[in-house]
Order: C-alpha cells, then sequence, then structure tokens
C-alpha cells in the first residue's frame, strides 16, 4: 500500500501529514501526489469533493513553492469564497513547519482593501475565486507574472458557474505558467475545452469513473404530492433522530422559507444561501460544525462551504435539474470511508427523475415509505430508550439531586415513574402524530395518496369572460400554477364571472396560497372558500396574502419550546406553505435578477456572474 512516507515530499509536509493524523493517502492522492511530486505535468483530476483532493495537489504545491522567493508562483482558482477560505485553512496545516511560506486567499464578498494589504506581503500561494482575482489584476495589486503552477479547482463548477471568459482572461495572463492542473468531479465537454485551450498533453486521473459511483451511500427516495413536500421532510426529520445532515432546496427563497418554517417549529436548523453576507455564512458553518444545529438547508452553491465529514443525511427537498448536481449533493454525505444516507422527497412526476440518476450513479435507489405516526413516535422512542442507556450523568448529579429525587417519588413504584418520564418526554410527538396522514403518493391502485381528508370547494374569480371557456382550460391554469396533480382537482365548473372546483381539504391553503400569487390576463386571481363565501359567513375565507396574512386561525404560529429538546409537533400540521409555487418560482427568478444587479453569484448555472465584490 502507498504510504506517504513513501513519496519524495519535502520533510515538513510529511511532518504536517502526521500532525495531521492522515494514515494513508486517500486513492486519488495516491494516484495523483507521486506524478506531480516528480513530474509536475499537466494533468486531469476528476475527483468529487470528499475525496482528498485539495491535500492531492495542496502537497505538490507547496512542495514545488520556493519560500525564498517573494512572488507568486502558486495560483489556485476556485468557484466559491468558502471553497477558497477552505483550501487556505488546509494548506495553512500542509505547510505548518514550512518556514516563510505565505498562503494569501482573495474572493469576493468582502473588502478588497485587506487583500490588497495581505498581497503585500508577498505570498508565494494565491487562492483566489476567479472574479476578484481579476479585480485585483486591474487595480494592479498582484502580478501572475511569475506564476508556474496554476490550479483549477471544481473546474465544472466554475464553469456552471459563468467563469469561463474570467478563466480564459487568467490563464492568458499567466506568461511563465509550465503546470497546470485541473480537478473537476464531471468530465463535461466545456471542461475538455479549457484543456484543449490551455494545457499541453495532460494525463488523466480519476478515482473511479467520472460521475462516480459511492457504495457507502444509500440512496432513498419518497414519493409523496407535491404539496406535501414540506410535511414529509418534517415527518423525515422527525423519524431520523441524530440527524446531522444537509437539506438542499433549488433556489434562495426556498432555503430561506424552508428553514425559517423549520425553525419556527422548534428544528435547530439554519438557512445558508448566497444571499447571506460572509460573517453570517460562517457563523452558521461554525454552529454546525459544533454541532449546536441538526441541519442547514442550504442552496447547491453556497453547500459547497460545508467541509464537514460526518454528515449522516443529504435530504433532497426537491430532485435538482441536472442530475450531476445530485451527485455534488449527495456527495456530501460518506465522506472519508463513511456511510451515509441521501433521502430525495419526490413528486410521482418525478420518478423519471429518479431513474436518470440510478443512470448516471450507476446504483439503485430504494423507493421508501414515509413513515406513518406510529412508526414515527416508536422511532423516537427507541431513540430516547437508548439515550437513557448511553447518557452518562455528570459525576456530581447523584450526590446533589438524589437525595431529593428520592423524597420526592419514594412512594412511587419504578414501572409507574419510568412510564411517566418516558410519556413526559414523548407527550408532544404522540400528541401531533396520533392522527396524521398518510403522505405516500403514486401507488397505484393501493388507496394511498389522493383526496383523503375530505374535499373543499374553491371559488375563483375567473370565468369564461377571461377566456377559461372550458373546465381543461381551468384545470390547466390550476396545475400549472400549483404543480399538483390534474387528479386532485375535481367538480369543476365554470362560470361566465367565476368557477368552482373542488380539492382536497389538506391541499386546499396550498393551492389557494399558490393561485392567489397568480395574475390571469393581468387580472390578479382571487380565491376563497366557496362552501363558506356561499353560507353567508362574512366573505369566507382569502387567501391573498403570501406571509400568511389571509388564512389566520387555526396554526397558531411558534409557540416557543420549553423543553429544550425538538418537539414542535403543535398539532399546527397541514399547509404552511405559504405561497410556496407561484411565489417562490418566481421568487427565485427576482432573487437572481436582485442578485445579478449585486454581482452575487450563488446563482443557477445560466447566471453568468462572477463574485460578490
Ligand atoms: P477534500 O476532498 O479535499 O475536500 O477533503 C475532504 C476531507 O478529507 C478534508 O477534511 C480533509 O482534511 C480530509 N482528508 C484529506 N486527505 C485525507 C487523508 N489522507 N486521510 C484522512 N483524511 C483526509
Amino acid at each position: 500500500m502507498t504510504t506517504f512516507s513513501s513519496f519524495p515530499m519535502r520533510e515538513e509536509l510529511k511532518r504536517a501529514v502526521e500532525d495531521m493524523g492522515f494514515e494513508n493517502p486517500t486513492p486519488i492522492q495516491a494516484k495523483v501526489i507521486p506524478e506531480l511530486l516528480s513530474q509536475p505535468s499537466d494533468i486531469i483530476g476528476l475527483a468529487q469533493t470528499g475525496t482528498g483532493k485539495t491535500a492531492a495537489f495542496g502537497f505538490p504545491l507547496l512542495h514545488h513553492s520556493d519560500v525564498t522567493l517573494k512572488h507568486v508562483q502558486c495560483l489556485v482558482l476556485s468557484p466559491t469564497r468558502e471553497l477558497c477560505m477552505q483550501i487556505q485553512e488546509e494548506f495553512k496545516k500542509y505547510g505548518q513547519h514550512m518556514r516563510g511560506l505565505k498562503t494569501v486567499a482573495v474572493y469576493g464578498g468582502v473588502p478588497i482593501g485587506g487583500q490588497i494589504r495581505e498581497l503585500k506581503y508577498h505570498p508565494q500561494v494565491v487562492v483566489a475565486t476567479p472574479g476578484r482575482l481579476i479585480d485585483l489584476l486591474e487595480r494592479k495589486a498582484i502580478s501572475l507574472d511569475e506564476v508556474q503552477y496554476v490550479v483549477l479547482d471544481e473546474a465544472d463548477e466554475m464553469l456552471n458557474m459563468g467563469f469561463r471568459e474570467d478563466i480564459d482572461f487568467i490563464l492568458k495572463n499567466t506568461p511563465a505558467r509550465e503546470h497546470t492542473w485541473l480537478f473537476s468531479a464531471t468530465m463535461s465537454n466545456e471542461v475538455r475545452g479549457i484543456a484543449k485551450r490551455f494545457m499541453k498533453e495532460w494525463k488523466e486521473f480519476s478515482v473511479a469513473a467520472a460521475n462516480s459511483t459511492n457504495e457507502n451511500i444509500d440512496h432513498q427516495y419518497y414519493v409523496v404530492n407535491h404539496h406535501n413536500r414540506f410535511e414529509a421532510l418534517q415527518r423525515l426529520l422527525d423519524f431520523t433522530p441524530g440527524i446531522y445532515g444537509v437539506i438542499f432546496v433549488r433556489t434562495r427563497q426556498d432555503c430561506q422559507d424552508i428553514a425559517e418554517k423549520l425553525m419556527r417549529q422548534g428544528y435547530h436548523v439554519s438557512p445558508l444561501h448566497g444571499d447571506m453576507d460572509q460573517k453570517m455564512r460562517s457563523k452558521v458553518l461554525e454552529r454546525f460544525k459544533n454541532r449546536s444545529l441538526q441541519a442547514i438547508v442550504a442552496t447547491d452553491v453556497a453547500a459547497r462551504g460545508i467541509d464537514v465529514n460526518d454528515i449522516t443525511h443529504v435530504i433532497n427537498y426537491e430532485l435538482p435539474d441536472d442530475p450531476e448536481v445530485y451527485t455534488h449533493r449527495s456527495g456530501r454525505t460518506a465522506r472519508a470511508g463513511k456511510s451515509g444516507i441521501c433521502m430525495s422527497i419526490v413528486s410521482p412526476k418525478e420518478i423519471g427523475g429518479i431513474r436518470q440518476i440510478e443512470r448516471l450513479v450507476k446504483q439503485k435507489f430504494n423507493r421508501s415509505d414515509v413513515p406513518d405516526g406510529a412508526e414515527v413516535i416508536r422511532k423516537r422512542l427507541f431513540h430516547y430508550l437508548e439515550q437513557i442507556e448511553t447518557v452518562e450523568p455528570k459525576n456530581n448529579f447523584a450526590e446533589v439531586y438524589q437525595q431529593s429525587i428520592h423524597e420526592r417519588f419514594e412512594h412511587m413504584d419504578k414501572d409507574e415513574l419510568i412510564n411517566k418520564l418516558i410519556y413526559l418526554q414523548l407527550k408532544d410527538v404522540m400528541d401531533s402524530y396520533s392522527e396524521v396522514d398518510d403522505l405516500n403518493a403514486g401507488y397505484e391502485n393501493s388507496g394511498r395518496g389522493g383526496a383523503r381528508n375530505g374535499s373543499v370547494r374553491l371559488f375563483i374569480n375567473l370565468g369564461s369572460k377571461d377566456g377559461i371557456t372550458s373546465n381543461e382550460k381551468l384545470l390547466h391554469f390550476i396545475t400549472d400554477s400549483t404543480d399538483i396533480e390534474p387528479g386532485l382537482v375535481d367538480r369543476i365548473t365554470v362560470r361566465e364571472m367565476s368557477s368552482f372546483f373542488n380539492v382536497p381539504g389538506s391541499a386546499a391553503e396550498f393551492i389557494s396560497t399558490a393561485l392567489s400569487q397568480r395574475k390571469y390576463k393581468g387580472r390578479k386571481v382571487r380565491i376563497e372558500e366557496a362552501e363558506q363565501r356561499t353560507g353567508g359567513q362574512g366573505g369566507g375565507r382569502s387567501y391573498g396574502s403570501r406571509d400568511g396574512g389571509g388564512y389566520g386561525g387555526g396554526r397558531g404560529g411558534y409557540q416557543g419550546r420549553t423543553d429544550g429538546g425538538r418537539g414542535g409537533y403543535r398539532g399546527d400540521r397541514g399547509y404552511s406553505q405559504g405561497g410556496k409555487q407561484g411565489g417562490e418560482r418566481r421568487g427565485g427568478q427576482r432573487f437572481s435578477e436582485n442578485f445579478r444587479a449585486a454581482r452575487g453569484k450563488d446563482s443557477s448555472p445560466n447566471f453568468n456572474r462572477r463574485d460578490n465584490d
């Protein structure tokens, strides 16, 4: 077996390996490090994050750095500021015994002045996001004239983020460049294009086939109707006590909304997305690392800043559009030889997406049922029992409290006491899970899914005068606006000025809120519950407000926690998805527009912008 000590590497670096506790090189390190130490030619390394690729290029890079020289010799380009910071942190550890070595990281989102000052201290190694580096070049705060080594880290991601021209510009402005090391999770034509334009003959190394299979990941998916997604997420979280996970969502708006909803219900989570400033993001990551958070709700790009090896679960709140993004997401778990679970919540329409990803990762996904209430309660009970079994009360607990406890419960027998204690602990879970809907959908002929809890008749202020001339047209408008299954809508009646239709009671609020965000031919859509309206109860419930003001009652808002645990099951279940579809989809768009204006970058792939400034 290859060992670090067998590498012809500077002794200072070998000492750092020992200090860091790395025992054996990871597969990509075993392949790449010897090559880059002895023949630092051009290479392409196909490896995902979590494989140890930073060290694979980091050790050779530092090995070749001449600390006696006072100019930039090595440049690492990376897509995000988080990644830049991580690389710099790693490099600091690798180079801890190399006196005179200086590494500077430059990235957007923070004032440029401090970075300009740092660059004056003559670093040999610079880690940079492309956008900020170009700004610094334009200000003549950095010279790349003597850079010999360039690493393109996560090249596919940099291209996805629209950095192609920036990368071209930077590579063209490194006249002394002799070695280009490109790392990428995937080998797209665009990545190959960069290699063809800027690299000489290169060798390729991959830890497995591109889009590699990590057999330590158990891929599971849960099929629910679109409007049940949030409840399914909650239930999965409740069913997985001890989860330490990342919940992936598509847009920043989703990220914020879903995290807030979970927080309101007592879950220890936080959002992580590109609209948060650097300080906030670092704080979130810190809280996650020290386990004050059980999960982070993240967008794809922001999640790249999460450098944690023992994530137990990745949850896809929705599947990503691009199946390859799935591999990035699932790769956050099962790192460094551990195992992990990747759960995806999908609507029946999205099952095709699962098949596509199965082909890509060459692994079969397991369809699982969203657990019912009894299963959640049992799971929580056993988790609690296990905690009781394994907890080690602090040394003086017994000394301090035993006497009082004993006196108080002397009269109670042991079983009664245990039952009471456990009941108290589980009461909230039992209350909220004693009667819950089956959330599973898409099982043909099994009686699952669909309208289970009574149907609600809704009034909509659109009719034939607005061009809604048939039931199909209205159905089409409803399903388009809400992304619900057509089968959930029935008893459509179209009139001249308005129409009526029925939906399952459990979905009424979701559908109404989504529709009320829409306009039809310039006219704002208004939705009301038909029965109440016609029953003369003051106009019925109106669902016009995105912030929930229009459908108060029932849910009662946040009830603060008192028990210090997760709880949060307050019987206020149901549709807290305020404005999900119409609002958030369009919200996402609005966000990227704002963001473009703000020169942001945690964006959709076609968003052609570089770093924050
Ligand atoms: P990366 O793929 O570079 O993001 O690295 C993933 C994690 O694995 C980082 O936290 C590294 O510190 C860690 N790591 C890298 N190489 C090794 C190794 N040979 N042994 C143990 N851990 C490692």
